[in-house]
């Protein structure tokens, strides 16, 4: 171990940190500048998605750190799954419209088995513990509208949980691990799938023609993570039935 000089100082400097963040966030911005119509993401959590296409807002710190290390992570996995030569900066497998949908949709892959694409999604994930079928949902419900539209009963979902605490024998403390999943579901379960997306499309395209609170408000509530004044900057626009003035989700 070498010796540090005694004269050496550290100071964090608060106001690089704060013009990086700047830089990070542009970048991240000007990436996504060109997706213009519905895109499947939107109908994850179509209602802050009509105050996001209404009334976007800057992104926070928090957003600028989360959506770096994704898209960072997204390159690196799709060059090692697909065999590239150092990285490849697409971190999509393209995207497709589809027009009985009315969206657009960019699985993170596809392998053609059979004359059928079967769709992919990586996901980076912090939790702790290793995810049962709840803890992925956001994922599936995800996974599943990429597969609707390639109509394939098959997918693949991959997760690299970046905090899993190592296996027994395997040392100490945490290390980041992959988790991979096969998805199916039968042929009812897509044509289901499929109704309730058109559906959720139809109640968006309403709401951001009309932009009237009725028609708003037929959009469903977002997952309870994403809401609340702590968490959602469209709150106090949204004022969400059933929650807002409560203390849980007013803090
Ligand atoms: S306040 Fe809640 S329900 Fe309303 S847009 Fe935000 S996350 Fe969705």
């Amino acid at each position: 171990m070498l010796t540090l000089p005694k004269s050496l100082k550290v100071d964090r400097n608060t106001k690089a940190e704060s013009k990086l963040v700047k830089r990070v966030k542009d970048w991240l911005e000007r990436d996504s500048k060109d997706r213009k119509g519905i895109h499947a993401s939107d109908l994850l959590d179509p209602r802050k998605a009509y105050y996001d296409k209404t009334n976007p807002q800057p992104m926070t710190a928090r957003m600028v750190g989360l959506f770096f290390v994704g898209k960072v992570l997204h390159s690196f996995l799709l060059s090692a799954l697909l065999g590239e030569k150092g990285t490849n900066w697409k971190s999509d497998g393209g995207s497709t419209i589809d027009k009985e949908l009315g969206i657009s949709y960019s699985p993170d892959w596809k392998k053609l088995w059979k004359g059928v694409n079967i769709p992919g999604e990586f996901k980076t994930n912090r939790s702790k513990y290793e995810q049962s079928t709840s803890d992925l949902k956001s994922y599936l419900e995800q996974e599943l509208i990429y597969q609707v539209g390639e109509q394939s009963e098959d997918g693949r979902l991959i997760t690299l949980m970046l905090n899993l605490p190592a296996p027994r024998g395997e040392g100490w403390g945490t290390y980041p691990q992959f988790r991979c999943y096969d998805v199916s579901v039968d042929k009812s379960g897509l044509k289901e799938y499929r109704a309730q997306l058109i559906k959720f499309r139809k109640l968006l395209e309403r709401a951001l023609k009309t932009k009237k609170k009725a028609d708003i408000n037929k959009l469903p509530l977002c997952r309870d993570y994403k809401c609340g004044r702590s968490q959602c900057p469209h709150y106090n626009d949204c004022k969400p039935e059933g929650r807002f003035g409560l203390r849980k989700w007013d803090k």
